[in-house]
């Protein structure tokens, strides 16, 4: 298929990434591969015959309106699939499947998406060192980093009800106290930001009370998708001593709709240490030598706005940052090795977020906090606009993509989200 070659889609055989989408055809939500501008129905691929070389239990996952079904079929399992899938879908201009194959493929220009998996669980990290230090320096000039960041990765349970795809992001209210004011007040934060991170959804988790090694753990995960966690910077700030983020947060996460699997990223694996010489060797629970050498994702990352002025005059959206997964002192396999390693229990489905990935120069900065320094030094937009936090109808679009010389572009896909006015405002 032409489109799966144009490296403006992202999404070539080597990806195939997956989502739930509304089919049309019988309203239902039905799970969907990416490939190239279009997408291939799994339900209906089943239904016509092409995946009876898997087992029952895969076939009948394929089937399902969301991804969990086959998340618990386990590694093997997504690979076999994933092999038949290559086979298939490289085969189809001149293969006996074509004419099975092509009324499965449906533009995915306008399709409905659904979540693509039944969270139960969110987990948001702060992986990223360079994001840790800029926020940190802005609350502690003296001691940006916490003594405990280089020993363990930091993380707090978030709020799984609240993860949404695209669409509206409600302004929310909160107890805000202002600078010099004795007393907060309770009303729509000021201070609305994103904060771009990555998500890596835990395909088979551990029964609880057994931890999942460091060696083990990057079998655990199923694939990737962008994230934004939303944060009221205001509502934070006055909640968060002593037990951490709350209602700043809870409001709403955003997830994209596709999932790249692992398998697909294989190729643009690279060494994870940035630890500079003299800070402490991970302990060893958090150590392995694999997860070291191939532990990082170089994975670009970027953050987009579009505000309404700039629809209205249909100007593009302007991007805001560029950063890179690889840039995180943290790796997926460390956060999930820490994260059963007092014996909690993940389950398929878990999100596990990076927190905001920031580089270590100007520009890759993952939320506005960062960018604007808490809203000291507004940016400029390019008609004129300026942004110290979101303003209503502020359009938040992340993007991520892969590129090695010699290998096709693989992309995550976009993460939208708008920004609603709060209840109650005119
Ligand atoms: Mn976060």
């Amino acid at each position: 298929m032409a489109s799966a070659n144009d490296p403006a889609s992202g999404f070539p055989l080597q990806s195939l990434p997956y989502c739930s989408f509304l089919s049309s055809q019988d309203g239902n939500a039905h799970l969907g591969v990416g490939i190239g501008s279009f997408l291939l129905d799994l339900s209906k691929l089943g239904q016509v015959g092409l995946l009876h070389s898997l087992n029952a239990e895969t076939q009948s996952a394929c089937a399902a309106p969301q991804l969990n079904s086959l998340m618990r079929c386990g590694p093997a399992a997504w690979s076999t699939l994933r092999q038949l899938l290559i086979k298939l879908l490289k085969e189809d201009a001149s293969s006996k499947h074509q004419s099975k194959i092509e009324p499965l493929l449906i533009p995915t220009k306008d399709l409905q998406f659904f979540k693509p998996i039944v969270v139960g669980n969110y987990t948001d990290f702060y992986a990223s060192i360079h994001h840790a230090t800029n926020v940190g320096r802005l609350f502690r000039p003296d001691q940006p980093l916490l003594p405990n960041y280089k020993w363990l990765p930091i993380g707090y349970h978030g709020r799984a009800s609240s993860l949404v795809i695209g669409g509206g992001i409600r302004r929310p209210h909160g107890q805000i106290r202002l600078t010099g004011q004795e007393s907060p007040a309770f009303g729509p934060t000021k201070q609305l930001d994103y904060e771009l991170e990555v998500a890596a959804y835990i395909g088979t988790g551990n029964s609880l009370g057994e931890p999942i090694p460091i060696a083990k753990a990057a079998q655990h995960i199923f694939g990737l998708s962008l994230l934004n966690d939303w944060s009221a910077r205001d509502i934070q700030s006055w909640e968060y001593q002593p037990l951490g983020p709350f209602l700043g947060k809870s409001f709403a996460t955003s997830i994209s709709p596709w999932v790249v699997p692992t398998e697909a990223l294989s190729a643009f694996r690279v060494p994870s240490s940035i630890r500079p010489s003299g800070d402490p060797e991970p302990l060893s629970y958090l150590s392995n030598a694999a997860s070291e050498d191939a532990g990082g994702i170089d994975l670009t990352l970027e953050v987009f706005l579009s505000t309404a002025r700039m629809r209205e005059t249909s100007l593009a959206p302007v991007r805001l940052s560029e950063g890179n997964l690889c840039n995180l002192y943290w790796t997926f396999p460390q956060m999930i090795a820490h994260h059963t390693s007092n014996g909690c229990n993940l389950i398929e489905g878990d999100v596990i977020a990076s927190g905001t990935v920031s580089g270590p120069h100007p520009g890759s900065e993952g939320c506005l906090l960062e960018i604007t320094r808490r809203g000291a030094s507004p940016i400029q937009l390019p008609n004129g606009e300026t942004r110290a936090f979101l303003e209503d109808a502020d359009e938040i679009i992340l993007n991520g993509f892969c590129e090695r010389e010699g290998f096709p572009r693989v992309s995550l896909g976009e993460c939208r989200g708008t920004v609603l006015p709060a209840h109650g405002a005119s």
